[in-house]
């Protein structure tokens, strides 16, 4: 045993030395002292980072400002306080992402980046997969509400409170079929496939998505959001 150990710790230090030494690349997604980037693969290393986020405004719009998505357009706001109660830190207005939007939005930075990821590495590659077109516009029912959990009247806040959650209603391709939450979930067809996988590929990169799955609240859209339990219905 104590010879086995021996070998495995002379082993840690040989693959130390040679990340040290440059002689290794961790491949992208997996290096936690690289900044994230948009295009950075799904791990739990970009999902770490991704939280990370949260609390730093700048490291933040600078993954913005990196991103590669020609069409995105957002604007950061400054701190302020739209309803009392629930004021509003590291936002931004997104105005377009590498898709259109029904209308524009407040989102958290961190959220903002997350759909740029969400978009880019689970929903347009299901897009393309089933109907051999791209994703053109997102509808949804916003982002910003300053309100408690849904159906509490007391207890914790909304992710929407801090403008950290989307719902979204219909997915509308390049060819200008549309694909609606309410309508379409459930279906035995490419649409129905389609809401799955998009509502699946979320939960790589949201913590909390929430679906007509979940409950009639949610029968027509998806609740996306950053953080919270963790739950993928
Ligand atoms: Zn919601």
């Amino acid at each position: 045993m104590r010879g086995r150990g021996l070998v495995l710790l002379l082993g840690l230090v040989g693959v130390g030395i040679a990340f040290d030494k440059g002689v290794w690349t961790l491949p992208a997604g997996w290096n936690p002292w690289q900044p994230l980037s948009v295009e950075d693969p799904l791990t739990p290393v970009t999902r770490w980072k991704l939280g990370r986020l949260q609390g730093d405004r700048e490291t933040c719009l600078a993954v913005l400002a990196r991103a590669p998505e020609a069409a995105l357009s957002y604007a950061p706001l400054v701190d302020h306080t739209p309803v009392a109660g629930c004021p509003l830190e590291n936002v931004v207005r997104l105005e377009r992402a590498g898709v259109a939007f029904g209308s524009s939005f407040v989102a958290a930075c961190p959220m903002a980046v997350a759909w740029l990821r969400y978009e880019r590495h689970r929903l347009q590659p299901a897009a393309r997969a089933l109907f051999g077109q791209p994703v053109a516009m997102v509808e949804h029912y916003g982002s910003f509400a300053c309100r408690n959990i849904y159906g509490r009247e007391q207890g914790r806040r909304s992710q929407h409170a801090t403008a950290e959650a989307l719902d979204v209603s219909a997915y509308r391709l390049d060819d200008g079929r549309r694909i609606e939450v309410r309508r379409d979930w459930g279906d035995d067809d490419a649409a129905g496939e389609f809401l799955r996988r998009a509502r699946q590929g979320a939960c790589d990169v949201f913590g909390t998505v929430l679906g007509p799955d979940y409950n009639a609240a949610h029968a027509d859209h998806f609740h996306l959001a950053m953080g919270g339990y963790r739950v993928c219905r």
